[in-house]
């Protein structure tokens, strides 16, 4: 038997299948989509078996052999390893990379690898009875010397269920097994009774209260139920009356325990005919992508759960994603609420361990829903039913490391592979998408009230400039200020939102201009007040807050900008009645940390909701009557072409959090650019009118949807090289593209250098261009393998999110 692996080197010089021959006794555990561990030149690495064969182009003879197997059910399921291939092909990168991707981090740290009984020992062949007879689980090294048949008989134990395959993740200082007393099966309740002496009170205590609770308890829990001590439970033990076993338990990643039910809500009119159709694709097993557009408050997520009960009556599973910010509390709890215990959640949040924990729900089949980010895609359901991507227009589904992948496009290959429904729902949906929509290729569905006739809330923009001229220096406007005191005064809750790129903490001299920027890139540094210094975002390089300026010596050295803690400074100045939660990196860095915030404002603890992006979203608070945003246009003026579609989408959500329920809702913009078509258009909540006319600016700029791009990032330790090899691809791709496609550079990337690495870059926009893929890869071939050791990087993105 001979096994094609991938290898855990991602270089281009090993980014294909190697050929090795498979031990006799590994045989019968061998399949694809197994970790599998194979020499590789001195070393042993990591590997993903691709394919199993029984013929190699490769002489046997030279063959190696693979060294062990590190699953006993395969991790990346025939789904899997397909989507792999698209993804390697489509986002141009390593294979394994594209593998590595798809599971947890956990499963890269080293493991120990367990066989564990899941029944009555008597129940095992015979063959292996002996191995587990004293222990209820062995490691994987213990059958290292095993022949074959021995590993067969394990092998069909392991589908039978009599055994399960395990892994001990180390994790720091969390405990993930128990220990539990159990009650040995050859002795009943009297015949332990006359073994223990009727002076021995505490242990015929804690035989008989074992046997009341059917034979096993947690041994913790036992010696505290009894207030005794271990050496109560050692006398059992002794006796042969009872034996301790550890059992694994699950990292629990909610801190919320017990989750009321909720019942599925009648759907209104509009809700019905937006369910009709995605029901109709569920029960017909049919691959139907639709764009589900509705107004926040519409109701989409009561959509979503409705859509995912049919899935699981027909006994298939679910995918749900959310953006990483928007995996509040509450959208789980909403979640968890319908679905109980079926849910599994996956967010960066989570510590490694709990990811992992997550992930082998999926696996072993005990839930049937995830809700989580992007990486959550990959979900190794065999049986999917449905596919939800909520607020499908943010960037995070983009991811901006190799693989380069969009979620969305992830989710129609699965969608098409399971044939189910896939549902993009947004209420600003990306323009792509709604250009996609227009044309049919996707299904349109829209929702264009709130629930139950709410009204939107009423927009109000405040012309910042005027205020200044008005003698108001302050952060707040008159009517802001107002209307925060009247929220004040009803007891009612207010929401100010911040947005954070435009507030970065910067230090300037006052006297010549100098700008504190970081040694080793273009970019300035940031002021942290923690602990009075300066910090680069990019690198990490930090240094203490100088005393004179660096250019002219002044001492008129200051930081400007105003993060949300000046805010809250301001806010207790002129509103010191005003209870504040303040929500940003800072305050919600420790774990459960942005729970708890939530929770205290949603219990009304505070007056005053102040944050950054991280409240934008999700947030469904019926007090909610007043949203502040404080400065608009903050990214209005980012070199970047979505940068007013980013703006209209932001300012929708964060006026979406507003009177939500029973309660009217107001919002107050802020800004300096009042009459901008992002601004103006959200006051009118009039998304068709947006869509409209900045396809008008797509199209004259030539930028998607009516452009594809491409984007390639060439860096390097020398300047000259990097300008030498970016002119040199970007001539290549001249000679080579269509006269109709465009290649715009190389020109110095907006963060000139990070990391002393100077960064260049070329954008190629095209319409068709069947070509591209193996051009990209030319290139890439060519220019890595010329320079050594990595010095030289081109990075190839094909759905370029960023511009920096
Ligand atoms: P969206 O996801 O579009 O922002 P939600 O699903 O959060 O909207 O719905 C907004 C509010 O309306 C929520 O409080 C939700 O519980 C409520 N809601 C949704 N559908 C119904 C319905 N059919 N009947 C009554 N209330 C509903
Ligand atoms: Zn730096
Ligand atoms: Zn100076």
């Amino acid at each position: 038997m001979i096994v094609e692996v991938v290898v855990d080197v991602p270089t281009m010089q090993t980014d294909r299948r190697y050929d090795y021959l498979v031990p006799e006794r590994l045989e019968s555990i061998i399949e694809s989509g197994l970790r599998v561990v194979v020499p590789f030149g001195p070393r042993k690495v990591q590997g993903f078996v691709l394919a199993v064969k029984h013929e190699s182009s490769v002489n046997k003879g030279k063959l190696k052999e693979l060294a062990d197997v590190l699953d006993g059910k395969p991790v990346l399921t025939q789904e899997l390893l397909e989507l792999g291939e698209w993804l390697t092909d489509e986002t141009l990168c390593f294979q394994v990379s594209a593998y590595q991707a798809m599971l947890p981090a956990a499963m890269r740290t080293k493991v120990i690898k367990q066989l564990r009984l899941l029944t009555e020992v008597d129940k095992l062949p015979s063959a292996i009875r002996p191995y587990f007879q004293t222990q209820d689980a062995i490691t994987w090294e213990t059958l290292a010397n095993e022949r074959k048949e021995v590993l067969q008989h394990v092998k069909s134990a392991l589908n039978e269920q009599l055994l399960e395959w395990t892994y001990v993740v180390e994790d720091k200082g969390r405990k993930k097994t128990e220990r539990i007393t159990v009650q040995l099966s050859h002795v009943n309740k009297d015949e332990g009774l006359e073994q223990i002496p009727k002076r021995a009170k505490k242990q015929r205590d804690m035989w008989l209260f074992l046997a009341e609770q059917g034979g096993r308890y947690p041994s913790l829990s036992l010696i505290e139920a009894l207030e005794t001590t271990r050496a109560t439970l050692k006398g059992l033990m002794d006796k042969g009356l009872v034996k301790e076993i550890e059992e694994e338990v699950y990292r629990d990643p909610f801190l919320e325990k017990d989750v009321e039910r909720t019942e599925p809500l009648p759907l209104t009119i509009a809700q019905q005919n937006v369910a009709t159709p995605i029901a109709r694709s569920i029960e017909e097993n049919r691959h139907e992508p639709f764009l589900l557009h509705g107004v926040t408050g519409s109701g989409k997520t009561e959509i979503y759960l409705q859509a995912i009960n049919r899935v699981l009556a027909k006994g298939k599973q679910a995918i749900v994603l959310v953006p990483e910010i928007s995996l509040t509390p509450q959208m789980v709890h909403r979640f968890r609420s319908r679905f109980g215990s079926k849910v599994a959640v996956m967010h960066s949040g989570l510590s490694v361990g709990e990811k992992y924990d997550e992930w082998r729900k999926i696996h072993r089949r005990e839930v049937q829903v995830v809700v989580g980010a992007r990486s959550a895609i990959f979900a190794p359901f065999e049986n999917l039913g449905i596919i939800i991507i909520d607020e499908e227009h943010e960037s995070t589904y983009k991811q901006e490391e190799a693989p380069r992948y969009h979620a969305r496009d992830v989710a129609m290959f699965r969608g098409r592979y399971h044939r189910c429904p896939v549902i993009l729902g947004s209420a600003t949906p990306a323009l792509e998408s709604y250009a996609r929509a227009k044309k049919g290729v996707y299904t349109l569905l829209s929702l264009t009230e709130r629930v139950n006739d709410r009204p939107m809330p009423t927009v109000e923009v405040v012309d910042m400039r005027e205020e200044l001229r008005g003698g108001n220096r302050s952060m707040f406007s008159e009517a802001l200020f107002s209307k925060l005191k009247q929220r004040l005064e009803r007891g009612e809750q207010s929401v100010l939102f911040l947005n954070r790129r435009g507030y970065s903490t910067f230090v300037m001299c006052r006297d010549c201009g100098y700008v504190a920027t970081c040694e080793h890139c273009d970019i300035s540094l940031t002021y942290h007040r923690s602990n009075h210094s300066l910090k680069c975002h990019y690198c990490g390089h930090e240094e203490p807050m100088p005393k004179v300026c660096k250019s002219c010596g002044s001492e008129h050295i200051r930081f400007f900008g105003s993060g949300t803690q000046k805010v809250e400074e301001e806010l207790t100045k002129v509103l010191p009645e005003a209870r504040v939660i303040r929500m940003d990196v800072d305050t919600t860095r420790k774990k459960g940390a942005h729970e708890q915030l939530l929770k205290q404002f949603g219990q009304g603890e505070a007056d005053i909701l102040l944050g950054t992006q991280m409240i934008a979203k999700g947030l469904d608070f019926p007090n909610i009557t007043l949203v502040g945003i404080l400065a608009a246009d903050a990214m209005l003026h980012l070199p970047d072409f979505r940068a007013t579609e980013r703006t209209f989408q932001l300012l929708s959500q964060v006026s979406g959090r507003a009177g939500r329920h029973t309660l009217p809702g107001e919002v107050v913009v802020q800004t300096y650019s009042p009459d901008h078509y992002s601004i103006e258009l959200v006051k009118q909540h009039d998304y068709l009118s947006y869509f409209e006319t900045e396809m008008m600016y797509r199209r004259q700029g030539g930028y998607p949807p009516y452009y594809y791009l491409t984007l390639i990032h060439i860096s390097h330790s020398q300047i000259t090289k990097v300008i030498d090899v970016s002119e040199k691809i970007v001539r290549f791709l001249r000679e080579q593209l269509d006269d109709r496609a465009i290649v715009l550079g190389p020109v110095v990337s907006p963060i000139a250098r990070i990391n002393d690495r100077y960064r260049y870059q070329c954008l190629i926009k095209y319409k068709n261009e069947p070509e591209l893929s193996r051009i990209l890869r030319e290139i890439r071939q060519h220019f890595l393998q010329e320079t050594s050791r990595g010095e030289l990087q081109v990075n190839i993105d094909r759905q370029p999110y960023l511009f920096m």
